[in-house]
């Protein structure tokens, strides 16, 4: 049964890669890029999505926004199953859920102007004549802190942080439910950083927008999160309210994450724990709990045994979950 509340509904999604070898590039093995995740997104909400690189956030955003087909499981948009839509028929999908992405250098063509950039998405769907766009285009660049003056220029002659915002223009050019913002403050400074979360915050409240909000470190999901999610190797080991999160972390890899996150007073500075090794291939994960290499709470039964997300908070309500074979 579906919780019609919901504005995402995503159930255990895989999204497998082909590995090709051989003179022949024959698949011989699969890269479990996404494997078995299951969660829900309300309107206006914020899921903050951490873990480190290579462990599947991105492959996670760009299949819900259907740029990528799963192998398995479903996604439930407004009711709506869209697992499969073809193009066409996603078309429509594609106004209600938009991608911000890391570099908007890359993600922005630099042979066009700005206008051009933010006036796109209008020409694609067919919305409005010239004059109507253009007037859509300088309430964009107002909207998200740029002059309207400046839509004859091109990316290159914007900052790291102004590109972003002209890529956050153009993601809620057509008023989007849902926007998968991927590692948007990745690449700024600390403080230009801080700049553009605010003014992803500004937008959700004027605009009901939800965000699924992905970043390899906690630290910068802490105020947009409602709640956040802990993704190891293709899947979820941790998931619940952010305040519990940080306050309450019950997987090892969410407490290493956390003692990662610098603190300004060194009065405070806690045990810090160091994550050994790189994470483990996706294409051969290690058997039973992905994080067993890691773990230094690491017994038989881990090696064996996949442990599932299991509820540990004290009402049902209030979900915290983990994927733990054991209460640390
Ligand atoms: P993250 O965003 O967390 O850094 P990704 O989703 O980019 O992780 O990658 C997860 C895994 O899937 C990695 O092992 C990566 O090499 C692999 N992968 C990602 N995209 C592709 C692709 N298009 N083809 C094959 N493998 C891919
Ligand atoms: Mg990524």
């Amino acid at each position: 049964m579906l919780d019609t509340n919901h504005l995402l509904e995503v159930k255990n999604l895989k999204t497998y890669f082909p590995v090709r070898s051989g003179i022949f590039l024959t698949a011989q093995a699969q890269c479990k890029a996404v494997d078995d995740i299951s969660f829900s997104l309300q309107a206006g909400e914020t899921l903050g999505l951490v873990g480190e690189s290579g462990c599947g956030k991105s492959t996670l955003g760009k299949t819900i926004a259907r740029l990528i087909k799963p192998n398995n499981g479903s996604i439930h948009f407004q009711n709506t199953d869209i697992t499969t839509l073809g193009r066409k028929k996603l078309k429509p999908l594609r106004k209600d859920i938009q991608m911000i992405f890391q570099d908007p250098a890359d993600s922005l063509n630099s042979r066009h102007s700005i206008s051009n950039i933010l006036e796109e998405p209008f020409i694609i769907h067919g919305i409005g004549n010239a004059k109507h766009r253009k007037k859509r285009v300088c309430e964009l660049m107002k909207k998200v802190g740029l002059q309207a003056n400046a839509i004859d220029r091109f990316p290159f002659e914007f900052s790291g942080g102004q590109r972003q915002r002209i890529g956050i223009a153009r993601a809620i050019a057509l008023n989007p439910k849902l926007i998968i913002c991927d590692e948007p403050v990745s690449a700024l400074d600390v403080s230009v950083q801080s700049q553009v979360l605010n003014l992803l915050m500004d937008l959700q409240k004027e605009m009901q927008l939800s965000y699924l909000f992905i970043a390899h470190d906690l630290a910068v999901v802490k105020h947009i999160s409602d709640r956040i999610a802990i993704m190891y190797l293709g899947k979820i080991v941790e998931m619940g309210e952010a305040d519990d999160i940080y306050q309450r972390p019950r997987h090892p890899y969410t407490r290493a994450l956390i003692s990662a996150i610098p603190t300004p007073d060194p009065r405070k500075k806690s045990k810090r724990q160091i994550l050994v090794g790189d994470v483990p291939s996706p294409i051969n994960p290690p058997s039973g709990c992905p994080f067993h290499t890691r773990c230094p709470h690491v017994q038989d039964i881990c090696r064996t045994k996949l442990p599932l997300l299991r509820n540990t908070a004290e009402t049902d309500q209030k979900k915290h979950t983990v994927a733990c074979h054991f209460d640390l």
